[in-house]
């Protein structure tokens, strides 16, 4: 059956809201659009917009600037009887979808302590199941605390899936069995990898028990317009239900958003792409925005929503000028003295009496994200506020330290910067550059400094992360090749070549490897001589593995008086080696490992705490 008796919701992931007491409108809920590339985000915005299109006619949609608002009678339209059968009483006045999907314009949507998309659509292909993009969206989603649905996309590739109107639900009960069967496998193909990785029950929306503990999966197709209405319907029921005191909105209060978007544009200027949460905007209203380091005070002095598609084919022009707006909506402003504003930074309007204290408010974010960092760390370059943010909150989970965190492209500061971690820790020499170009005499300018560049912050981490494991495994071979190593040699019988002076023998190396220069001791640990010369077919050699033969010269030493053929010798190791040694055994070989047991026994004789 369909029920539909309540709407799902994750607990995991919400958003605690303190209510201010006094019951206010309430605005469109924000909601983002995320998940892998190819997975179907823009046309699943296009077909959310094309079917409130074709259900309102004219006027279904308000276009804004960066986002499209479906208006409640619309979204009563598409979802029909569905929505009856919630018996919900809707107060939200439509959903306000961001234009741009993916993980940057999420991002940019920061708002202090969290995001301001209130509800979010992970768009999974469900041919293809989880891929990069998708886990770092849930990363995202998780560390912003925004609660999502699921869109089981692409659902009319299916093998067999036959298309046709109507609604989901029986739709899918209409399909062939082998149809069916598919469907519910990838389904819980998906369930399956979100409880692995992280710890999230999902269940498809129709069949979830427990809304407050559960993800919803709407299985539905972009392309053929299926399950469409499903998800508008999930998405504007968790809304009404589950946000309800945080999407009440002072209509006449100040206007607070974000900036998603800088922009020169042409006849106007330096313009920002605002898109309010909460307020009022008018002309001539002052702002107060954020900029790299320090608060900026401007002056509304336009403001501009798209020109309808009629107008804009008379006019030419693509923007419309408008007085006043209210959240939420997307707007794009043109005022005095912005340069330096940064996208993903706040945005408040305010009234001269309180320019102070606004200002000091939106200092106070800018510090909490940009001057945050630690002593010795890595260093991170993005493309806006947004994505730093989310990159250093998915390092600091990981644990690692940020030494500098900034926004733009890598400078030869920020190679100096990197460069000053590499005597303390050279692992902490890297810089990860999230969606910016590296220009090539950037990256050659320093061989001490790892740059590593994606345009999927996860990508970047795991970079990081592959990174240093190889160079950590380098950095050790490289500590070992100063000591002493574990080495055991025979002296083979029937093969002196020269007595003394210095003594030349055949051996073989029983375990390790034998290197020039390395001292030698015998089985009680007394050290006899150091290796001169290897030679293997009469060429010289400067190291020999284990099971292999040698004619090898020993200064110091008779054969017959402190050596003897078919004696053991060992390497004459120095106990603060062999100290070193234990730390970085994971490096040795298995013959190295038995070899220096071997020696910590024979020293372990004459002096029990040898090397403890
Ligand atoms: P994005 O990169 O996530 O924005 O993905 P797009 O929306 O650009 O879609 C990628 C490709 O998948 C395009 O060729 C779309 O036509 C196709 N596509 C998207 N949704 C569906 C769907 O539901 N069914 C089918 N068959 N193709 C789809």
């Amino acid at each position: 059956m369909f029920g539909l008796k309540f709407f799902p919701i994750q607990n995991i992931t919400f958003k605690k809201r303190v209510s201010s007491g006094k019951r206010m409108p309430m605005r469109s809920p924000i909601c983002s659009v995320l998940g892998h590339v190819d997975h179907g985000k823009t046309s699943l915005l296009d077909r959310i917009r094309g079917t409130a299109v074709t259900a309102g006619e004219a006027g279904g949609i308000t276009q804004a600037i960066g986002a499209s608002i479906i208006p409640l009678d619309i979204i009563k339209k598409v979802c029909g009887e569905l929505l009856i059968k919630l018996n919900m009483q809707f107060t939200i006045p439509g959903i306000l979808f961001i234009d741009t999907p993916g993980h940057a314009a999420f991002t940019s949507l920061r708002k202090r302590g969290g995001s301001m998309a209130d509800i979010a659509v992970l768009v999974v292909d469900i041919n293809e199941g989880f891929k990069p993009q998708t886990v770092e969206a849930i990363e995202i989603l998780k560390t912003s605390k925004t609660p999502f649905v699921i869109a089981a996309n692409k659902i009319d590739l299916i093998h067999g899936f036959q298309v046709s109107s109507g609604f989901l639900i029986p739709l899918l009960q209409q399909q062939g069995k082998g149809v069916q069967d598919v469907l519910d496998r990838k389904m819980y193909e998906l369930v399956g990898s979100l409880y692995e990785k992280f710890s999230v029950n999902a269940e498809r929306f129709d069949r979830v028990e427990d809304y407050t503990k559960q993800v919803a999966i709407v299985p539905c197709s972009a392309k053929t317009g299926i399950g469409i209405p499903e998800l508008i319907m999930v998405l504007a029921g968790l809304a009404q239900k589950y946000l309800e005191q945080s999407l009440q909105c002072a209509v006449d209060g100040p206007a607070k958003g974000s900036i998603m978007e800088v922009k020169e544009e042409k006849g106007l200027g330096l313009t920002i792409d605002v898109i309010l949460y909460d307020g009022k905007l008018r002309i001539g209203d002052t702002l107060v925005l954020g900029g790299l380091d320090k608060p900026i005070v401007t002056r509304v002095k336009a403001m501009f929503e798209p020109m309808p598609l009629s107008e804009m084919r008379d006019k030419k022009a693509k923007f419309k000028p408008v007085k006043e707006v209210v959240a939420a909506t997307g707007v794009k402003i043109s005022g005095p003295d912005m340069e330096g504003v940064v996208a993903g930074m706040p945005v408040r309007s305010c009234a001269q009496a309180e320019l102070e204290s606004v200002k000091e408010e939106i200092q106070k974010e800018i510090e909490s994200i940009v001057i945050d960092t630690d002593a010795h760390g890595i260093t991170i370059k993005t493309d806006n506020l947004g994505s730093l943010e989310a990159l250093i909150t998915l390092l600091r989970e990981k644990g690692f330290p940020i030494r500098h965190a900034s926004i733009g492209a890598i400078t030869k500061k920020d190679i100096t910067g990197a460069e000053s971690n590499f005597d303390k820790d050279p692992l902490l020499s890297a810089i990860l550059s999230f969606n910016i170009p590296v220009p090539e005499d950037v990256s050659m300018m320093s061989k001490k400094v790892k740059i590593i560049s994606s345009n999927i912050i996860y990508r970047l981490i795991e970079e990081y992360e592959a990174w240093r494991a190889e160079a950590s495994k380098n950095i050790e071979a490289l500590q070992l090749d100063a000591v002493v190593r574990p080495c055991k040699i025979q002296l083979l019988s029937g093969y002196v070549f020269r007595q003394s002076n210095p003594a030349i023998m055949g051996i073989e190396v029983v375990g390790g490897v034998l290197r020039t220069g390395m001292p030698l001791m015998d089985k009680n640990g007394r050290e006899l001589t150091a290796v001169k010369t290897i030679e293997v077919d009469k060429e010289s050699v400067s190291e020999l593995k284990r099971g292999k033969q040698a004619a090898v010269s020993f200064p110091g030493v008779t054969v017959g008086r402190q050596i003897n053929e078919g004696d053991m010798l060992y390497s004459s190791i120095p106990e603060e080696d062999f100290v070193k040694i234990k730390e970085l055994k994971k490096v040795l070989s298995a013959d190295e490992t038995e070899v220096i047991k071997e020696i910590a026994l024979i020293m372990r004789q004459s002096n029990p705490v040898w090397g403890v």
